[in-house]
Formats: structure tokens, sequence, C-alpha cells
């Protein structure tokens, strides 16, 4: 069975980060794609961990060669999903998830309709300034660039399948878990592996 495609987006601050390493532990057998970026490593982030750190040039020439799967420009740097990787782990029927900005997330749609797309919001406006502030690793300019562009991305709501609020951390994992759980009994998932027919034999 293919694995299944899972988008994760939502706004700075919503928590994709934490919660994206929650499910990590919780899922080790899932994917995480890692990204591409021209922004300069934050304390504590590594190489090919975090994500790939490339100067402008390279970027650019990855982009040009194909090599990422969705790109975008973000606060003023270039992010882009490296596009190997999220096929080999689909073709082997690995899900893979990519935490990526609703840009990117309109043109996975175009190219993978059939992925999952979670978007993740704070419980309010109020509680993400307070994280956004509260996280200590941006600059009052880059903070923000960060609230102003909350409007665009909250915009792009309709993009995506589900919304999960993130009061609590373990309860938004608990939901992304159930999602990808529903997701795999979807008759037209079943369907395109041939689970009908073998079900006669
Ligand atoms: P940060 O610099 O805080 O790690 O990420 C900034 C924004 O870029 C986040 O909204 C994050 O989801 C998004 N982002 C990270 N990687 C990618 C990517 O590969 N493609 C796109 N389109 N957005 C990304």
């Amino acid at each position: 069975m293919q694995g299944l495609l899972l988008v994760i987006s939502g706004p700075s601050g919503a928590g994709k980060g934490t919660i994206c390493r929650a499910l990590r532990e919780k899922m080790p057998e899932v994917g995480y794609s890692i990204s591409a970026t021209t922004r300069p490593p934050r304390p504590g982030e590594k190489d090919g961990e975090s994500y790939f750190f490339l100067d402008r040039e390279r970027f650019l020439q990855m982009l040009k060669e194909g090599a990422f799967l969705e790109w975008a420009e973000v606060y003023g740097e270039l992010y882009g999903t490296p596009r190997k990787p999220v096929e080999e782990a689909l073709a082997r029927g690995q899900d893979i998830i990519l935490e990526i900005d609703t840009q990117g997330a309109a043109q996975v749609k175009r190219y993978y309709p059939e992925g999952v797309f979670i978007f993740i919001v704070p419980p309010s406006y109020s509680e993400l300034e307070k994280r956004i502030k509260g996280r200590g690793t941006e600059s009052p300019a880059a903070i923000k660039d960060r609230l102003a562009w909350v409007k665009k991305e909250m915009a792009q709501l309709d993009l995506y399948d589900y919304v999960v609020i993130n009061d609590q951390v373990e309860e938004a994992v608990a939901k992304i878990q159930a999602i990808i759980i529903a997701e795999k009994c979807r008759t037209k998932r079943l369907k395109k592996i041939g689970w009908h027919q073998l079900f006669w034999s």
C-alpha cells in the first residue's frame, strides 16, 4: 500500500514543531521530510537534522534542477521539500510528514490531491502572540513579520482536510494519530490497493 503523504501547516507559534517532535517519538515508523532552507541555523539546529542549510545559489540551482516537490519564500528566506526522499518513502509504503507553509501546501495539493492536509492552530490569537514572543528566538522585527503573516496563513484554511487546535500538545498529537488511522481505513484508499477483490479470494 502506498504511504500517506501528510502535510502539516499552521501559523508560526501554533506549535507545529513541538507536535511533530512528539509525533516522531510516538510514531517512529513515520518518515519526516527534512526541508532545505536558506535561513541561517538557530542555536541547537543541526544541518541535515532540522533542515539542510543551503546558500541561496545552491538552493536556486536545485530548484532549476527540479529537485523540490514544492518551495516557497517565507519571511524573506527560501524553503523547499526535497522531492526524492518523499517519492521514495511513498513508493515503499512509508507514511511521510511534510511540515510546510500554506503556499507549499497548495503546490503539493495540485501535484498530490490524495494527500492528507492538516492545519494546526493555537487556541487564540492572543495565545499565539504570547508564544511567539515567549520563544525568544526571533528579533522584534521578525516577531512583527510572523504576526503579520498569521492572517495570510489563516485565510488558507479551506485548503485543509482537518483542523487541530493545539491547546494541549498530548491531545493534539492524539488527534493527528487518530487522523492517520482513520485515513488508512478510507474506502477509496482500500479500493485503490484492490482490498475489495482480495476479500472474495
Ligand atoms: P522556521 O524558519 O520557523 O523553521 O519555518 C518558517 C516557516 O517555513 C514555517 O511555517 C514552516 O512550516 C515553513 N517551512 C519549513 N520548511 C518548509 C518547506 O520545505 N516548504 C515550505 N513551503 N515551507 C516550509
